[in-house]
């Protein structure tokens, strides 16, 4: 698995649907979602570099995240990153079952660190299926499994509109949080999209 490229992916992904992810955040929370993944993915990709380790890539890329995206979500995804490259440590080669566990290791961290459950409407809501679909796949190749991880992501975003938000600036609105799309499950999506994009 080369994490470099999937990295640099994610990062143009988040560029492309920066004002998608805006839109969905100005809908229940301060508009600033795409804008702020933007800019810590624009310096996540730049201070990388395609011949560290592939741990080192996903170290890098979260403690830059966490230094350089404003919001909830600079520190969450930061800490998913840098757990996940934690998780793969300074092997050389990441196969399937290592990522598997690289992934469970991102979710644990966003999970201590937000203390969201499944349902509360967060980036949760598309990561845990995920990475539980992935690990289920894993068996069948690691392109098979991001193609999984990200189909059940992708329902786990859509199932995050009717919910009442119960994290994160959206809960702040209650009731008023119901028929929209949370923005974080939203961008959780493009880092699976760019999983499956890149993983072989
Ligand atoms: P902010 O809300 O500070 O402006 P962003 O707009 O960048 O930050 O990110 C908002 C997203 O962060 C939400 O859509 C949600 O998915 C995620 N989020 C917020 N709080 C939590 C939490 N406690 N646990 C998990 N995810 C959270
Ligand atoms: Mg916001
Ligand atoms: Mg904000």
């Amino acid at each position: 698995m080369d994490t470099y490229a999937w990295m640099v992916r994610f990062a143009e992904l988040v560029s492309a649907d920066a004002e998608r992810l805006t839109r969905l955040d100005s809908a229940i929370g301060d508009g600033d979602h795409g804008s702020n993944l933007d800019r810590g993915m624009r310096a996540a990709a730049e201070a990388l570099s395609a011949d560290l380790p592939p741990g080192k890539v996903l170290m890098t890329a979260g403690r830059t995240l966490v230094s350089k995206t404003g919001g909830a979500s600079g520190p969450l995804y930061g800490t998913a990153l840098r757990r996940a490259g934690k998780a793969l440590g300074d092997a050389s080669e990441v196969g399937a079952v290592e990522l598997g566990a690289a992934l469970r290791a991102a979710l644990e961290g966003v999970q201590e660190l937000g203390k969201a459950e499944e349902g509360d409407k967060t980036m949760v809501d598309a990561l845990a299926p995920a990475v539980t679909a992935y690990e289920a796949a894993a068996g069948e190749g690691l392109a098979a499994a991001a193609r999984a991880a990200l189909d059940a992501a992708e329902k786990g975003a859509e199932a995050t509109v009717p919910l009442q938000a119960r994290k994160g600036r959206a809960s702040y609105l209650g009731p008023r949080s119901v028929g929209h799309q949370d923005p974080g499950a939203a961008s959780t999506v493009l880092l699976f999209r760019a999983l499956a994009e890149t993983a072989a």
